[in-house]
């Protein structure tokens, strides 16, 4: 095997399409993978296999790797510093991450930075939640994702659940949001930074369904605010690869915060197809700190539709099904196998007319996922 270049922790689909670009940029990857057939141990050939909260087992992957980036934000931080102390560069480094981890260290960090966010506090009792006052959004401040570990808290009763969890807990106003939208930006060392259009993400049970590239009908100057917010916390963050700023634009025209995730994410696969650079190039190319690609769409409308696992089992089978309906959607199966509500895969459109790309997605989307067009 070449001498890695670059090692990446956590084999899902984000380290999968990692692979996809570093292929073209010649760029060798040695993976560690939580077991031999996850996504990305399917497809990058120099992996481990082990348990990235084990310090030794991130230091064998490394080993001769001067990079190191990350699938998902949950190694430990005194690990990164550990392995920054032996001489690889982390990126992101532990000092960011923490604000990706942490909910309630990202808020307060916000806080001092003047970025909008919804009215937030950390609680401990039911009498603080009282006093913060009702309705609001109850989150576990570390480990959600997906909605798990968030509770919209409308009646005492409501909050049970999140009390129980026994977990450090945040409350943050109950947002009355138009809709969700997310900025994404690639950063390098140097400090080199380029933002994507900003896009609309729509969830589904607190899942992410689809994502419209760019939000349709946003306001120029709301467009222009949230990629300079994403790039300004990119910047005093000190993110070095993909930051994404998810957002909500309330009903009165403004934008909040609602969480930062850095590494590539849900709300930028359009731009594999969608845009001059993709935000898995982009993200490989910001922690090797060569120079950015472009982040432009190359055409007006982009989507991108989860495939959510449904009632069809064998996607690959499925796949002759889709591509005869819609040849012209880009399909991107991860080689996971089909559990209900999990992220198989995605497709994406292309085109001028949002309504008929629209369409189009989802159809070859619902093809995936229960056999319909949907
Ligand atoms: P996760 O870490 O699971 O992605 P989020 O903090 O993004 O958790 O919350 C999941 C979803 O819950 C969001 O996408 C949004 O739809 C809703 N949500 C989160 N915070 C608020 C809030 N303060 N007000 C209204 N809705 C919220």
């Amino acid at each position: 095997m070449p001498t890695p270049q670059l090692a990446v922790i956590g084999g899902g689909q984000l380290a999968r399409m990692m692979q996809q670009s570093a292929i073209g940029l010649g760029i060798d990857i040695r993976l560690l993978a939580e077991g031999p057939d996850v996504s990305a141990a399917q497809v990058v050939p120099d992996h481990l296999v082990g348990d990235y909260t084990d310090l030794d087992t991130l230091r064998a992957v490394v080993a001769d790797a001067p990079v190191v980036t990350f699938d998902h934000e949950h190694v430990p931080p005194e690990h990164l510093r550990a392995l920054q102390a032996e001489g690889h560069a982390c990126r992101p480094g532990p000092d960011a991450l923490l604000f990706a981890q942490d909910k309630g260290a990202m808020r307060s960090r916000l806080g001092e930075l003047g970025a909008p966010c919804p009215r937030n506090a950390i609680i401990t009792s039911p009498a603080d939640l009282e006093s913060f006052g009702l309705p609001a959004v109850v989150k576990t401040t570390r480990g959600g994702y997906d909605g798990k570990g968030v509770w919209v808290v409308r009646t005492d009763a409501d909050a049970d659940e999140a009390f129980a969890s026994g977990r450090v807990l945040l409350a943050e106003e109950l947002v009355d949001f138009r809709r969700e939208l997310s900025a994404l930006v690639a950063r390098s060392p140097s400090g080199e930074i380029r933002s994507y259009p900003v896009v609309e993400s729509r969830q589904a049970d607190g899942v992410c369904a689809e994502v419209v590239a760019p939000a349709p009908d946003l306001d120029p100057a709301l467009a222009a605010e949230a990629r300079e917010l994403a790039e300004r916390i990119a910047a005093e963050l000190d993110v070095t690869g993909i930051l994404a700023v998810e957002l909500f634009e309330t009903t009165d025209g403004r934008l909040l915060v609602n969480e930062l995730a850095m590494r590539p994410h849900n709300t930028g696969h359009w731009s594999i197809d969608g845009a001059v650079t993709s935000q898995f190039e982009n993200h490989l190319r910001a922690v090797l700190d060569l120079p950015l690609g472009g982040t432009e769409a190359r055409q007006p409308w982009t989507v991108m539709v989860n495939i959510l696992g449904g009632t069809v089992s064998d996607l690959v089978a499925q796949r002759a099904v889709v591509l005869a309906a819609e040849p012209d959607v880009a399909v991107h199966l991860y080689g996971k196998s089909v559990k209900a509500g999990r992220k198989v895969g995605h497709v994406t459109a292309y085109g001028d007319d949002l309504d008929e790309v629209l369409a189009r997605a989802r159809r070859a989307g619902g093809l995936f996922t229960d056999g319909t067009p949907s």
